[in-house]
């Protein structure tokens, strides 16, 4: 695969824009509304805009697009900082904030009005509404459109001033209430919201909206290339109508990208907060949310979240992108970076009827096949020793490469044995099974050429650890979710987590810290949980499987 993707047309417009002076810099933004945390969809446009402004030695912002109090917070700002950190993104300069320029619009406000471009209005929401008319209907004038200069400056300040109910009058621009795009049929500019504000407490009872405070926010900060998703392609021509009736400091345009819809997954803050809401899962952060703090709770690296990001390309169809592509890329960073280790899931008692009892053989292997540098581990080989108990069976054909009565296997990393009999407790469990080693096969095929067919892990079981391991798989088993029959929650896959509150680690994975990632030879990718693996309680959540289990084909 390309180191890069190539099908990207934002760069083939700012090649352009330079080449032909249009613009000197590239600059961008992340505009989030801290209403929520940031999600796989966001984590793309992050990848977008800041990689865009990297490629071409320019500067990417981040401003908080905080211009709807009521359901924003700090909590969702500082989680927000803390995920594109974490995704390795540096802004440029100071968080910026859209409250921070509520006096500048405001001021622009006023300029419109006394240009005769913008009005107060008193019609009812349903009123407005109906006024508005529809796609195939032209709208109607508001009654109150044709209000004088002075009276609507003399409004305006009232309403900011706080003498009016919420939803009792709107400043609009006075554009086009025929015009087909239905953006443009005098759109609100302020509304009265009656609430206080995170940054700017009780300053303001009058809040601009998305649409006259975005492009405005952009020309304050000398953005060229403002970037969003395909939805506001509508929104355009009112942009540029804003751009060229304010005296703006710049010029900044407008490009759509497709939104990025993964597979198996929602990605809506309104779906994702139900799913908390609801106890579907544990929180924002829990393993199986598309959330980047779920995902990097999950396992996930930022290497490679962006490399899925880049291999996806971004273009301007809204297509569904195979989550399959992502642990891909997950899998491949890990195979390459993850330590390996020896953790038994499901355990049986293997007892080497031939080794003696107090002996430790301290035997080494590589922390990583092919990583020299990682070092290596030592891993106790005792009498007793704990397997998987579906790596043994009393009887089973050729196909079945693990441990059977009578036959052979190689433990990874140790001897070949040969299992000898098997001890059922009074219910007929199995507990344990009577071994005894091949000699001489430290490394080597067993001296009488009776091979072990397979190989199978292992840890002991007076030197190894007891730890939580919790394993977790795709969240929905609908390739789509909210485009299925019913509600989204009716697609939850029910095997979407599984705890085992006793499994067995060799003991060089007990030192792995918070965050670190692992491979447990044979099982898969996992991680030691970052709120709640503790060094004399170890809990590691799976990542991904070593092979896509999910693929059709
Ligand atoms: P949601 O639909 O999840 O509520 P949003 O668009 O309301 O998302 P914002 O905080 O406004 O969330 O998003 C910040 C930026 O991230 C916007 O530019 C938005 O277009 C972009 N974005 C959000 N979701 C996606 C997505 N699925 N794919 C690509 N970009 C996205
Ligand atoms: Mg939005």
């Amino acid at each position: 695969m390309d180191e890069r993707n190539t099908s990207n047309f934002l760069q083939a417009i700012v090649t352009e824009d330079l080449a032909s002076g249009r613009v000197t810099e590239v600059k961008t933004r992340f505009p989030p509304e801290p209403n929520g945390y940031l999600h796989l969809g966001h984590a793309k446009s992050i990848s977008v805009n800041f990689d865009l402004a990297e490629r071409y030695g320019g500067r990417c912002n981040l401003r908080f697009d905080d211009t709807n109090p009521g359901k924003e917070s700090q909590e969702y700002i500082d989680a927000i900082q803390a995920d594109i950190r974490w995704l390795g993104y540096v802004w440029d300069g100071n968080v910026k904030y859209a409250s921070s320029y509520f006096q500048q619009l405001y001021e622009w406000a006023v300029y419109l009005v006394n240009q005769g471009h913008a009005y107060v209005c008193d019609l009812s929401p349903e009123e407005a509404r109906d006024y508005r008319g529809t796609l195939t209907l032209s709208g109607r004038n508001s009654p109150y459109r044709q209000r004088s200069v002075a009276e609507n400056l003399d409004l305006l300040q009232r309403m900011q001033a706080g003498e009016f109910d919420e939803g009792a009058k709107v400043l609009r621009a006075k554009i086009d209430m025929s015009s087909p795009n239905m953006n443009l049929r005098d759109p609100i500019l302020y509304r009265i919201r009656k609430v206080p504000h995170h940054q700017t407490g009780h300053d303001w009872v009058i809040y601009p909206t998305y649409d006259f405070a975005h492009g405005q926010e952009d020309a304050i900060e000398g953005i060229t290339h403002s970037i969003c998703t395909l939805e506001f392609e509508d929104h355009r021509p009112l942009y540029d109508w804003l751009l060229e009736h304010l005296p703006v400091p710049s010029k900044p345009r407008q490009y759509e990208f497709g939104r990025l819809n993964p597979s198996y997954t929602v990605t809506s803050k309104r779906k994702l907060r139900r799913l908390v809401d609801d106890g579907v899962v544990s929180g924002w952060d829990d393993p199986r949310m598309p959330t980047v703090c779920g995902m990097r709770r999950r396992g996930y690296t930022p290497t490679a979240i962006r490399r899925f990001c880049d291999m996806i390309g971004t273009t301007r169809s809204d297509g569904v992108v195979d989550i399959a592509m992502l642990e891909f890329a997950i899998r491949e960073d890990l195979n390459e970076n993850a330590v390996r280790g020896m953790c038994v899931l499901d355990p049986l008692k293997i007892v080497l009827t031939d080794y003696p009892e107090q002996q430790v053989e301290e035997l080494r292997a590589p922390r990583h096949p092919s990583r020299g540098d990682l070092g290596e581990r030592l891993l106790p080989f005792t009498r007793e020793l704990f397997i998987d108990a579906a790596d043994f069976r009393e009887e089973a054909n050729k196909k079945y490469k693990r441990l059977v009565l009578g036959k052979r296997v190689r433990l990874r990393n140790a001897y070949v044995i040969e299992a000898d009999e098997l001890v059922r407790d009074d219910s007929g469990n199995m507990t344990e099974v009577r071994a005894h080693i091949v000699p001489d096969t430290l490394g080597k095929d067993p001296a009488d050429g009776i091979k072990a067919k397979g190989v199978i892990h292992w840890v002991s079981a007076t030197h190894g650890r007891r730890a939580e391991v919790r394993l977790y798989d795709r969240l929905f088993s609908h390739e789509a979710p909210d485009r299925g029959q019913g509600d989204f929650l009716e697609h939850l896959n029910p095997d979407s987590l599984q705890v085992i509150a006793e499994a067995w680690i060799e003991p060089s994975l007990a030192e792995v810290v918070s965050e670190q990632h692992v491979q447990f030879e044979r099982e898969g990718y996992f991680v030691a949980d970052r709120h709640d693996s503790r060094a004399d309680k170890p809990v590691f959540n799976r990542t991904i499987g070593l092979r896509d289990t999910w693929s059709k084909g």
